[in-house]
Protein backbone atom coordinates (compact mmCIF):
# COMPACT_ATOMS: atom_id res chain seq x y z
CA UNK A 1 0.00 0.00 0.00
CA UNK A 2 0.90 3.59 -0.79
CA UNK A 3 1.68 6.13 2.05
CA UNK A 4 0.93 9.48 1.28
CA UNK A 5 2.04 12.49 4.29
CA UNK A 6 0.33 15.38 3.78
CA UNK A 7 1.80 18.08 6.17
CA UNK A 8 -1.96 20.19 6.95
CA UNK A 9 -2.97 22.75 9.49
CA UNK A 10 -5.16 24.49 6.40
CA UNK A 11 -8.47 23.79 4.66
CA UNK A 12 -6.62 22.92 1.64
CA UNK A 13 -4.54 20.09 3.47
CA UNK A 14 -8.39 18.23 4.98
CA UNK A 15 -9.42 18.70 1.39
CA UNK A 16 -7.16 17.03 -0.59
CA UNK A 17 -7.05 14.55 2.29
CA UNK A 18 -10.70 13.79 1.65
CA UNK A 19 -10.27 13.92 -2.15
CA UNK A 20 -7.18 11.76 -2.40
CA UNK A 21 -9.49 8.98 -0.26
CA UNK A 22 -12.50 9.23 -2.72
CA UNK A 23 -10.17 8.86 -5.47
CA UNK A 24 -7.47 6.12 -4.73
CA UNK A 25 -9.82 4.37 -1.82
CA UNK A 26 -8.30 1.56 0.49
CA UNK A 27 -5.11 1.38 -1.54
CA UNK A 28 -3.54 4.59 -0.10
CA UNK A 29 -2.42 5.33 3.41
CA UNK A 30 -3.05 9.32 4.10
CA UNK A 31 -1.70 10.98 7.13
CA UNK A 32 -2.48 14.68 7.75
CA UNK A 33 0.21 15.69 10.48
CA UNK A 34 -0.43 18.60 12.51
CA UNK A 35 1.67 21.06 14.48
CA UNK A 36 -0.73 21.12 17.40
CA UNK A 37 -0.86 24.97 18.02
CA UNK A 38 -4.24 25.50 17.51
CA UNK A 39 -6.39 24.02 20.42
CA UNK A 40 -9.72 23.37 18.58
CA UNK A 41 -8.53 22.70 15.01
CA UNK A 42 -10.58 21.63 11.70
CA UNK A 43 -9.73 17.48 11.27
CA UNK A 44 -9.73 16.50 7.91
CA UNK A 45 -12.79 14.13 6.41
CA UNK A 46 -10.41 11.53 6.04
CA UNK A 47 -6.52 9.82 6.72
CA UNK A 48 -5.15 9.35 10.56
CA UNK A 49 -3.92 12.91 11.70
CA UNK A 50 -0.38 12.72 13.57
CA UNK A 51 -0.29 16.01 16.10
CA UNK A 52 3.42 17.45 16.92
CA UNK A 53 6.78 18.71 15.88
CA UNK A 54 8.82 16.07 14.01
CA UNK A 55 12.33 17.34 15.34
CA UNK A 56 13.82 19.92 12.97
CA UNK A 57 14.42 18.33 9.11
CA UNK A 58 16.37 14.75 10.01
CA UNK A 59 13.11 14.12 12.43
CA UNK A 60 10.97 14.19 9.16
CA UNK A 61 13.46 12.44 7.58
CA UNK A 62 13.39 9.59 10.40
CA UNK A 63 9.79 10.00 10.34
CA UNK A 64 9.40 9.32 6.46
CA UNK A 65 12.01 6.31 6.66
CA UNK A 66 10.34 4.82 10.00
CA UNK A 67 6.72 5.31 8.53
CA UNK A 68 7.15 4.14 5.43
CA UNK A 69 5.84 7.26 3.67
CA UNK A 70 5.98 7.09 -0.36
CA UNK A 71 5.00 10.61 -1.12
CA UNK A 72 4.86 13.93 0.98
CA UNK A 73 2.67 16.95 -0.08
CA UNK A 74 2.86 19.87 1.79
CA UNK A 75 0.12 21.86 2.32
CA UNK A 76 0.84 24.22 5.03
CA UNK A 77 0.43 27.83 5.38
CA UNK A 78 2.44 30.11 3.00
CA UNK A 79 3.35 31.74 5.92
CA UNK A 80 4.85 28.33 7.69
CA UNK A 81 8.37 29.42 6.30
CA UNK A 82 9.94 26.42 9.08
CA UNK A 83 8.12 23.10 8.22
CA UNK A 84 8.68 24.20 4.47
CA UNK A 85 11.94 24.33 4.15
CA UNK A 86 12.25 21.51 6.55
CA UNK A 87 10.06 19.18 4.47
CA UNK A 88 12.14 19.91 1.23
CA UNK A 89 15.17 19.10 3.14
CA UNK A 90 14.01 15.71 4.63
CA UNK A 91 12.75 14.96 1.24
CA UNK A 92 16.02 15.67 -0.62
CA UNK A 93 17.78 13.13 2.16
CA UNK A 94 15.12 10.69 2.07
CA UNK A 95 14.23 10.40 -1.54
CA UNK A 96 10.77 11.23 -1.43
CA UNK A 97 9.21 12.88 -3.96
CA UNK A 98 7.55 15.91 -2.27
CA UNK A 99 4.59 18.62 -3.81
CA UNK A 100 4.03 22.56 -2.34
CA UNK A 101 0.66 22.81 -2.10
CA UNK A 102 0.56 27.04 -2.47
CA UNK A 103 -3.10 28.63 -2.74
CA UNK A 104 -2.13 31.66 -5.11
CA UNK A 105 -1.19 34.89 -3.36
CA UNK A 106 -4.17 37.64 -3.10
CA UNK A 107 -3.34 40.83 -5.77
CA UNK A 108 -4.56 44.47 -5.40
CA UNK A 109 -7.63 45.01 -6.95
CA UNK A 110 -8.28 48.35 -8.85
CA UNK A 111 -9.33 50.93 -5.58
CA UNK A 112 -6.90 49.26 -3.22
CA UNK A 113 -3.95 50.83 -1.32
CA UNK A 114 -1.75 48.50 -0.40
CA UNK A 115 1.32 48.81 1.32
CA UNK A 116 3.43 45.69 0.11
CA UNK A 117 6.32 44.89 2.80
CA UNK A 118 9.15 41.73 3.23
CA UNK A 119 8.15 40.99 6.97
CA UNK A 120 6.04 42.05 10.10
CA UNK A 121 9.44 44.17 11.20
CA UNK A 122 8.74 46.26 8.21
CA UNK A 123 4.60 46.52 8.61
CA UNK A 124 5.57 47.56 12.49
CA UNK A 125 7.56 50.05 11.10
CA UNK A 126 5.14 51.89 8.95
CA UNK A 127 2.24 51.86 11.01
CA UNK A 128 2.40 54.84 12.56
CA UNK A 129 2.25 57.41 9.22
CA UNK A 130 -0.86 55.74 7.89
CA UNK A 131 -3.09 55.63 11.13
CA UNK A 132 -3.95 55.43 14.05
CA UNK A 133 -6.63 52.44 14.80
CA UNK A 134 -5.20 49.63 13.50
CA UNK A 135 -6.42 45.85 12.86
CA UNK A 136 -4.21 43.25 13.08
CA UNK A 137 -5.42 39.86 11.58
CA UNK A 138 -1.69 38.32 11.59
CA UNK A 139 -1.55 35.63 14.28
CA UNK A 140 -0.39 35.40 17.88
CA UNK A 141 3.23 34.47 17.12
CA UNK A 142 3.40 37.92 14.77
CA UNK A 143 3.04 40.07 17.25
CA UNK A 144 6.35 40.73 18.64
CA UNK A 145 7.80 43.67 16.42
CA UNK A 146 4.74 45.69 16.95
CA UNK A 147 5.44 45.87 20.66
CA UNK A 148 7.58 49.13 20.46
CA UNK A 149 5.23 51.34 17.98
CA UNK A 150 3.43 54.57 20.14
CA UNK A 151 0.32 56.31 18.82
CA UNK A 152 -1.66 53.83 17.26
CA UNK A 153 -4.28 51.61 18.70
CA UNK A 154 -4.15 48.10 18.16
CA UNK A 155 -7.22 45.59 17.42
CA UNK A 156 -5.89 42.29 17.57
CA UNK A 157 -7.96 39.33 15.73
CA UNK A 158 -6.45 35.73 17.07
CA UNK A 159 -8.62 32.38 16.57
CA UNK A 160 -7.84 30.81 19.79
CA UNK A 161 -7.07 33.07 23.12
CA UNK A 162 -3.67 34.01 23.33
CA UNK A 163 -1.48 32.53 26.65
CA UNK A 164 0.50 35.35 26.69
CA UNK A 165 0.69 38.38 24.18
CA UNK A 166 4.12 40.72 23.67
CA UNK A 167 1.22 43.82 22.78
CA UNK A 168 -1.12 45.43 24.80
CA UNK A 169 -4.41 45.25 22.49
CA UNK A 170 -6.85 48.28 22.42
CA UNK A 171 -9.18 45.18 21.69
CA UNK A 172 -8.85 41.39 21.09
CA UNK A 173 -11.46 39.80 19.27
CA UNK A 174 -11.47 35.59 19.17
CA UNK A 175 -12.77 34.38 15.75
CA UNK A 176 -12.20 32.32 12.85
CA UNK A 177 -13.04 32.43 9.63
CA UNK A 178 -14.87 32.91 7.24
CA UNK A 179 -15.79 36.11 7.48
CA UNK A 180 -18.15 38.15 5.41
CA UNK A 181 -17.78 41.45 3.75
CA UNK A 182 -20.41 42.66 5.54
CA UNK A 183 -19.11 41.44 9.34
CA UNK A 184 -15.64 43.09 8.07
CA UNK A 185 -17.42 46.18 7.22
CA UNK A 186 -18.98 46.97 11.02
CA UNK A 187 -15.94 45.77 12.58
CA UNK A 188 -13.98 48.17 11.05
CA UNK A 189 -16.74 51.02 11.75
CA UNK A 190 -16.94 49.52 15.43
CA UNK A 191 -13.69 50.20 16.27
CA UNK A 192 -13.08 53.01 14.10
CA UNK A 193 -10.37 51.34 11.71
CA UNK A 194 -8.08 53.12 9.84
CA UNK A 195 -5.39 50.62 8.55
CA UNK A 196 -5.14 47.10 8.40
CA UNK A 197 -2.29 44.50 8.67
CA UNK A 198 -2.32 41.26 6.94
CA UNK A 199 -0.33 38.42 5.88
CA UNK A 200 -0.34 37.93 2.18
CA UNK A 201 -2.40 34.49 2.87
CA UNK A 202 -4.88 33.84 -0.23
CA UNK A 203 -7.53 32.14 -0.42
CA UNK A 204 -11.66 33.35 0.20
CA UNK A 205 -12.28 32.23 4.20
CA UNK A 206 -10.08 35.24 5.08
CA UNK A 207 -10.41 37.39 1.92
CA UNK A 208 -13.70 39.71 3.12
CA UNK A 209 -11.38 42.32 4.98
CA UNK A 210 -9.64 43.13 1.77
CA UNK A 211 -12.61 43.93 0.34
CA UNK A 212 -13.73 45.92 2.90
CA UNK A 213 -10.91 47.68 3.34
CA UNK A 214 -11.17 49.16 -0.24
CA UNK A 215 -14.89 50.00 0.45
CA UNK A 216 -13.99 51.86 3.12
CA UNK A 217 -10.98 53.54 1.79
CA UNK A 218 -8.11 52.21 4.21
CA UNK A 219 -4.69 51.28 3.57
CA UNK A 220 -3.34 47.56 3.72
CA UNK A 221 -0.05 46.72 5.09
CA UNK A 222 0.27 43.63 3.22
CA UNK A 223 3.01 41.42 4.22
CA UNK A 224 4.46 39.29 1.63
CA UNK A 225 5.07 35.64 1.52
CA UNK A 226 8.71 34.31 2.96
CA UNK A 227 10.80 32.43 0.43
CA UNK A 228 9.80 28.90 -0.49
CA UNK A 229 12.43 26.22 -1.37
CA UNK A 230 12.87 25.64 -5.11
CA UNK A 231 10.33 22.48 -6.64
CA UNK A 232 6.77 21.59 -7.70
CA UNK A 233 3.84 23.71 -7.03
CA UNK A 234 0.29 23.20 -7.17
CA UNK A 235 -1.92 25.48 -6.80
CA UNK A 236 -5.06 23.93 -5.92
CA UNK A 237 -6.05 20.37 -4.80
CA UNK A 238 -7.12 18.88 -8.28
CA UNK A 239 -3.56 19.76 -9.56
CA UNK A 240 -2.32 18.05 -6.69
CA UNK A 241 -4.21 15.27 -6.79
CA UNK A 242 -3.35 14.99 -11.42
CA UNK A 243 0.71 15.10 -9.05
CA UNK A 244 -0.68 12.35 -6.78
CA UNK A 245 -2.15 10.42 -9.98
CA UNK A 246 1.30 10.61 -11.99
CA UNK A 247 3.33 9.20 -8.74
CA UNK A 248 1.00 6.44 -8.19
CA UNK A 249 1.66 5.22 -12.06
CA UNK A 250 5.30 5.48 -11.58
CA UNK A 251 5.56 3.53 -8.55
CA UNK A 252 3.07 1.14 -9.79
CA UNK A 253 5.49 1.02 -12.97
CA UNK A 254 8.63 0.58 -11.44
P1 LIG B 1 6.51 26.92 11.11
O1 LIG B 1 7.05 28.13 11.79
O2 LIG B 1 6.88 26.68 9.70
O3 LIG B 1 6.92 25.58 11.90
C1 LIG B 1 7.41 25.60 13.21
C2 LIG B 1 7.56 24.17 13.66
O4 LIG B 1 6.26 23.59 13.92
C3 LIG B 1 8.17 23.26 12.62
O5 LIG B 1 9.59 23.34 12.65
C4 LIG B 1 7.64 21.91 13.03
O6 LIG B 1 8.31 21.42 14.17
C5 LIG B 1 6.25 22.25 13.49
N1 LIG B 1 5.23 22.12 12.45
C6 LIG B 1 4.70 23.08 11.66
N2 LIG B 1 3.74 22.60 10.87
C7 LIG B 1 3.66 21.29 11.15
C8 LIG B 1 2.84 20.24 10.66
N3 LIG B 1 1.88 20.46 9.72
N4 LIG B 1 3.02 19.00 11.19
C9 LIG B 1 3.96 18.76 12.14
N5 LIG B 1 4.75 19.74 12.64
C10 LIG B 1 4.60 20.97 12.15
O7 LIG B 1 4.93 26.85 11.23
P2 LIG B 1 3.88 27.87 11.90
O8 LIG B 1 3.86 29.12 11.09
O9 LIG B 1 4.13 27.91 13.38
O10 LIG B 1 2.53 27.08 11.59
C11 LIG B 1 2.20 25.92 12.33
C12 LIG B 1 1.01 25.23 11.68
O11 LIG B 1 -0.09 26.13 11.61
C13 LIG B 1 1.28 24.75 10.25
O12 LIG B 1 0.78 23.44 10.13
C14 LIG B 1 0.51 25.71 9.38
O13 LIG B 1 -0.02 25.09 8.22
C15 LIG B 1 -0.59 26.19 10.31
N6 LIG B 1 -0.98 27.61 10.06
C16 LIG B 1 -0.03 28.58 10.08
C17 LIG B 1 -0.41 29.89 9.83
C18 LIG B 1 0.61 31.00 9.79
O14 LIG B 1 0.21 32.14 9.55
N7 LIG B 1 1.90 30.73 10.00
C19 LIG B 1 -1.76 30.19 9.58
C20 LIG B 1 -2.70 29.15 9.57
C21 LIG B 1 -2.30 27.86 9.82
P3 LIG B 1 9.54 20.41 14.05
O15 LIG B 1 10.68 21.19 13.52
O16 LIG B 1 9.71 19.91 15.45
O17 LIG B 1 9.11 19.32 13.11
Amino acid sequence: MAHLLILGGTAEANALAEAAAEAYGPGLAITVSLAGLTRTPVLPGAGTVRRGGFGGAEGLAAHIRGEGVDFVIDATHPFAARITANAAEACAATGAPLLRLDRPPWTPQPGDDWRIVPDMAAAAALLPALGSTAFLTVGAGDLAPFATIRGVDLILRLVDPPRELPIEPAALILARGPFTVEGERTLLDTYGIDVLVAKNSGGAATAAKLTAARQAGISVVMVDRPRRPAGPVAETVDQALDWLGRRLAERGAG
